[in-house]
Parts: structure tokens; sequence; C-alpha cells
């Protein structure tokens, strides 16, 4: 294994020297708080899409102190459109963790970061070998990739003996010098060539030695998630605007789906709009439309949303603002997160706001 294994990394290595990324933002100034933004980010989010996103995350929080600081809301204002919210309040948390348990340096030794929230194995590894060359391996979803079809590891990575195996190749190959080069490159490998749908083999540094390849049936590799039906639930949500098209919100429970960030009021499906409205809003109530039904996907069920926008005669009514409820003006946005499907409906119903009640 040990010719092998230096053979391997060879390879990695030499290709990216040559074609490897280097002028990504989080490779600039590098730091372990600049590049454990960046690892975040990207957990189940492409390159092109976070750049942006991290540049004005930085703008606004270059440093650790400043996320610490900072209200939630405004974090998830900058997280708004990313989606998986619980990767903003877990770097949020984990930032105060490290201004109150570290005294606000990040920490640099593997159990420590490794107990922030939001910060697996590889995370963790990414973070401290991009930062400070530390010896780490990681096994991000682009890694386990190149790992399955260059070894043609059968299985679901989701299997904890899949993942196991997986994780032996990554230590055994990852070498003791480059590693922060060599961690770069092998997910760089997996984003640009050894992509989920159409591998680029024939320019891979490693087609040589890829045993899927050889098999002729690299998409074999990794193997899928066994299949699965998922839930389907279904809420009304209530776009509540008042005459000056002003909406209500509401912030979501810290915990569950889109946890702190705002939203419309949410009913059940067979709930009765006309009893919540006659609950909540007393006599104001205008007219009421019901707009086309979408689906949002969660990685374990379906969300129908059934929205319905319903135009208050008045201000104010019953509906005061207080904790955890705003009148929000769409053409004045402020910082605050909103969740995707939110934000959307928002843009949708602006210019049935300039009607007149
Ligand atoms: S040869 Fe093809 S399948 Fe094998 S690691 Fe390279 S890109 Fe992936």
């Amino acid at each position: 294994m040990d010719s092998q294994r230096r053979e391997f990394a060879e390879r990695v290595l030499q290709w990216f020297d040559r074609h490897g990324r280097k002028d990504l933002p989080w490779q600039q100034s590098i730091s372990p708080y600049r590049v454990w933004v960046s690892e975040i980010m990207l957990q189940q989010t492409q390159v092109a899409t976070v750049i942006p996103y991290y540049a004005r995350f930085m703008a606004r929080f270059p440093d650790l102190a400043s996320l610490a600081d900072a209200p939630q809301d405004e974090v998830l204002h900058h997280w708004s459109g990313l989606g998986y919210y619980a990767r903003a309040r877990n770097l949020h948390r984990a930032a105060q963790q490290v201004r109150d348990e570290h005294g606000g340096v990040f920490p640099e030794t593997m159990a420590a970061v490794g107990a922030l929230p939001g910060v697996g194995r590889s995370t963790a590894g990414a973070i401290l070998s991009l930062a400070l060359g530390q010896h780490w391996p990681i096994l991000d979803g682009n890694v386990k990739r190149v790992l399955a079809r260059y070894f043609a590891v059968p299985g679901w990575p989701g299997q904890a003996a899949v993942l196991k195996r997986l994780w032996s190749l990554s230590e055994q190959l990852t070498p003791a010098a480059r590693v922060a080069d060599y961690n770069q490159a092998m997910m760089d490998l997996g984003a640009t060539l050894c992509t989920r749908a159409r591998p680029d083999c024939g320019r891979c540094p490693l087609g040589g030695g890829c045993q899927a390849r050889a098999q002729g049936d690299v998409q074999a590799y990794p193997g899928r998630r066994p299949r699965k039906d998922l839930p389907v639930r279904a809420v009304q949500m209530l776009i509540l605007h008042d005459p000056a098209g002003r909406v209500l919100l509401q912030q979501r429970p810290p915990a569950g789906i889109w946890g702190g960030l705002w939203g419309f009021p949410e009913l059940a499906l067979e709930a009765s709009v006309e009893a919540w409205c006659a609950d909540n809003l007393g006599g104001v109530v205008g007219m009421d439309r019901a707009l086309a039904a979408r689906r949002h996907t969660f990685s374990h069920f379906h969300l129908d949303i059934h929205p319905i926008k319903i135009l208050l005669k008045e201000p104010g009514c019953r509906v005061m603002e207080g904790a955890g409820q705003v009148w929000y003006n769409p053409a004045q946005p402020d910082a605050r997160g909103l969740a995707a499907p939110v934000a959307r409906l928002l843009q949708e119903i602006q210019p049935v706001n300039e009607e007149t009640p």
C-alpha cells in the first residue's frame, strides 16, 4: 500500500499544482476563522453559490468577535437564501462558545474544534489542515465520491461500515507533507472532475488506477441511499397585509424547520381561515385570495404550502407588534432572516401591495 499511497498523493498534488483552485476568497488571508466560515457555507452548497455570500458575510463579520456579538437575526439575514439554516445558527453559537470558553481565540486542537456546534470530523480536519497545515484527513462529499470510485467501494456512505472504510482510506492516503494542498486538491477533484453526474475521467490524474473506471461503471459509486418515499406535510400560510402594504411576520421557534427565521402565520390545512381571522383579527378582514400552492422539499419530508393573501381593512387591529411579531415592509426590507419560500412570496405579492383597499 505504501508505494500505491505515495503515488496516489503525488498524482493528486501534481494535478493541484497545475489545475487546483488557489484564488478562492477563503484562500486569501488564511485564518482558522475564515476557513471555518467557508467550510460551513460549502457544506451542501457549491463554490460558485457560496462566493458572493461569503464576501457579504465577511464584510459584515470580519472576525470572530463581530460574529459572536451580532444578533442572531442579522446572522440569519446574511444566510438568507443559502438554506440549511441550522448551519448559521450553529456558526453563531460556536462563535459565542469560542468567545466565552477560548478567550475569543479560535482553538487549534482537533478535540476543541470538533466540539464546536456544527463542526464534524471532516470539517474540523479541513479547518486545521487548510488553515494551520496540521496533518488531518478529511472526508466531505467530494472526497467520499473520489475514494468510493477509485477503490470501487460498494455501498451507501451513510452506512457506518462504508463510512468507516472510506475514513480508513482517507487516513492512509493523506500525505505527511503538503497536507493543505492535498486536502484542497481532493475537494477540488471531486467538485470539478469527479462530479456526481458527468465525471471527466479522461482528464483525471487518477484515471489510470481508478477501479470504477476500469469496471466501466463509474455511476455505480458511491452507492445510492436506499429509496424511501418522503412523507408530505401541508400548511396554509396567511399573508396578512395592511393598507400600507406591510405584512405580518412572526418569528419561528428556535428549533425545528426554519428555526429562528421569520415567516407568515401558519395553520393546518384543514383549519378554517375564517375562524382564525375571527379569533385573531376581529372584524377588520377585507378580501382574501388563495395563491398557487407550492412544494418545498426538506431532506426528510415535502412541505406543501398553500398561501392565502388576506387584505386587512385597517392597520394595527388586534395584531400588535411585539416580541416575535412584526409588521414588515417588503419595500424597505430590514436585516432579518427570512425562510426562502417566504422571501419568494413577499416578492410575488409586491405589485398587489400597491392595490388600494
Ligand atoms: S477516473 Fe473518473 S471516476 Fe475515477 S476518480 Fe477520476 S474522475 Fe472519478
